[in-house]
């Protein structure tokens, strides 16, 4: 019951609710009682005494009113309940989207989209369902429980007696159908998110599904997923078929005894018919709760599975030192320099006693093959991994003692793939400098070569630019992300291929973008051209891990090595002046 308590323990923030919640439900589950006991007062009472009849009137007038307020007290119960129940909802979710964001990458990089959506969307609404329905169901059942079987004990505890007999069958049932449930509800669970990663990653590659014609494999994917979904969720519903009739079964039978053993107190005298009729009505009200205790038992497994899933992301380790650690300096000269820095993703070994040095205002290339570490190595700058042993500082500070926020304010990175939200372009620039006005934006636009399109977009700088930025072409995405990372203005540029998506012609203004972005600025350039890369003040040639050759340009190509080799052989020559 761990997780469910956990849910539970959001409840807490809300006192003055749950008190509310708590005094309605109570008054309510109370006040169920007054009508059978006014039926009974009429039977036995008022029909066989002629010099009570006028006061009939009264008493329906009474029952009237006791129906009034029970179901007054109900609407006003519910009213709470949404909202304390949409508040809590509301706190989970926000922890959990929170925490999401403190997540390291190396967490998402093994992570489903389409779960981890699962689990903010519906496995917080899940676990809702404890508190809005187990609350309900729960604390009115078990009040109404209580006071009625009171009463009967009270009116007659021999008939009483018979009426309660079927309990601990229903306690059994209830044991029985509960040791298995949280599996059957965590498989049902895991089924639905399976689909939604399924359908997540199809819909974001539909294109790619089209061109190759993988329609109908995928809709056979699909299909098998959601049949997984109807395996689970049918193996549920065939315990419930069982359950749920049986341990109804099992309480009819307490109506059963009542009327014969009612019926022979009946007749020897020990009750009246109104007691009889008084006792049929509160047995109706005693098991109505049972009833609905069953229905409880059903969703608090379905809610602990979800909730086990929503509390499996809170407990994961926060990305280290995301916001303590020390601070940079405002200025900083920005002296980059990995020192024999080693880093393995998992097992394999990717980076290997690395050593590069980018002195304040360099700017330096980074060469070599398809998978040698070079993305590595602006990662762990930008540190979304943690390198296992050596040293990589910033003006002589060892990164991994500054908070994440500190340094990555001192880095801007464009990545090979512009990656643009699902907003307008005013939007996605913003995200850089969050206070920038129009004229900057356009400032910084113009120098990245992107103010024409952006004029000539219908809305301008207001435009939606579609998800991932898909109303845009490659070479726009690219100049919308340059032009944010010259809004961001930081001492310290990191770029990923930033060109290698586009044609020539745009390459050339983009390059001349980004020259214009690198100057005064400490830059590290991850290229396969040429010319972005000639100019370098120090080019790095890796390969496996480590640098195999440095130097510039013209050392390079008069060394004879990997360098030339890679310009001989590859995109680099075409350029070569
Ligand atoms: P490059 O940029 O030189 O092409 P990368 O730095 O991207 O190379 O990758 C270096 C190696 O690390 C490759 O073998 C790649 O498969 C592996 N790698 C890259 N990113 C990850 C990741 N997130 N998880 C596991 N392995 C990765």
């Amino acid at each position: 019951m761990k997780s469910n308590l956990r849910v539970f323990s959001y409840l807490k923030r809300y006192p003055g609710l749950a008190t509310a919640q708590f005094f309605c439900a109570t008054l309510m589950a109370v006040s169920v009682i007054f009508f059978p006991k006014i039926t009974q007062i009429v039977i036995d009472d008022i029909v066989p005494n002629p010099a009570r009849h006028d006061d009939l009137l009264f008493w329906i007038f009474l029952a009237t009113a006791s129906y009034f307020l029970k179901d007054g007290l109900n609407c006003a119960r519910i009213f709470v309940n949404n909202h304390f129940e949409q508040n809590v909802v509301f706190d989970i979710r926000s922890d959990l989207y929170q925490k999401i964001q403190r997540l390291p990458l190396n967490w998402f990089d093994s992570r489903r989209t389409g779960d981890i959506m699962t689990r903010v969307v519906e496995d917080v609404t899940s676990m809702e369902r404890v508190l809005i329905d187990g609350i309900e169901l729960g604390l009115v059942a078990f009040i109404q429980l209580i006071a009625v079987g009171l009463v009967m004990y009270l009116t007659d505890w021999q008939v009483a007696l018979w009426a309660t007999l079927p309990i601990p069958i229903l306690l059994i049932g209830a044991w029985i159908y509960s040791k298995d449930a949280r599996h059957r509800h965590k498989a049902e669970r895991n089924a639905s998110s399976s689909l939604n990663s399924l359908l997540h990653d199809n819909i974001a590659g539909i294109r790619q599904i089209k061109s190759y014609a993988a329609e109908d494999e995928e809709h056979t994917n699909f299909n098998r997923l959601s049949h997984e979904i109807r395996k689970a969720t049918l193996h549920l519903m065939k315990w419930w078929a069982i359950y749920n009739p049986s341990m109804s079964f099992a309480s009819m039978l307490g109506y059963v005894l009542v009327l014969g053993f009612g019926a022979s107190a009946l007749i020897e005298g020990r009750m009246s018919g109104g007691d009889l009729v008084f006792f049929f009505l509160l047995l109706g009200l005693f098991y109505e709760p049972v009833g609905k205790l069953r229905q409880l038992n059903q969703m608090i497994f379905s809610s602990r599975a979800a909730a086990d899933r929503v509390f499996e992301i809170m407990d994961s380790e926060n990305e280290p030192n995301a916001s303590d650690g020390e601070s940079l300096p405002p200025e900083i000269t920005a002296h980059v320099r990995f020192d024999n820095v080693s880093f393995a993703y998992g097992s394999q070994p990717t980076l290997n006693k690395l050593n590069l040095d980018a002195p304040p205002g360099h700017t330096i290339a980074l060469v070599g093959s398809t998978g040698a570490g070079k993305s590595t190595v602006l990662s762990l700058l930008n540190r979304f991994y943690e390198h296992d042993s050596g040293t990589i500082s910033i003006d002589g500070t060892d990164i991994s003692a500054l908070s994440k926020s500190s340094l990555r304010e001192k880095l801007a990175y464009v990545t090979q793939e512009a990656f643009l939200f699902n907003g307008s372009v005013r939007e996605n620039l913003t995200l850089a400098k969050r206070d920038a006005t129009d004229d900057e934006m356009w400032l910084a636009l113009e120098a990245a070569n992107g103010a024409s399109f952006v004029r000539n977009l219908p809305d301008k700088l207001d435009t939606n630019v579609g998800e991932r930025g898909v109303k845009l072409s490659g070479g726009e995405k690219q100049r919308l992300s340059i032009a944010r990372a010259l809004l961001k203005n930081a001492p310290i540029l990191l770029l990923d291929e930033a060109t290698a998506s586009v044609d020539s012609e745009t390459e050339s203004q983009i390059q001349a973008a980004l020259d214009r972005l690198m100057e005064n600025r400490t830059a590290f350039v991850i290229a396969h051209r040429l010319s972005t890369i000639q100019n370098a003040d120090r080019i790095y040639v890796m390969e496996k891990g480590g640098v195999i050759e440095e130097g510039t340009h013209n050392e390079l190509l008069a060394r004879e090595g990997k360098y030339a080799e890679l310009c001989r052989r590859s995109f680099l020559a075409e350029r070569e002046p």
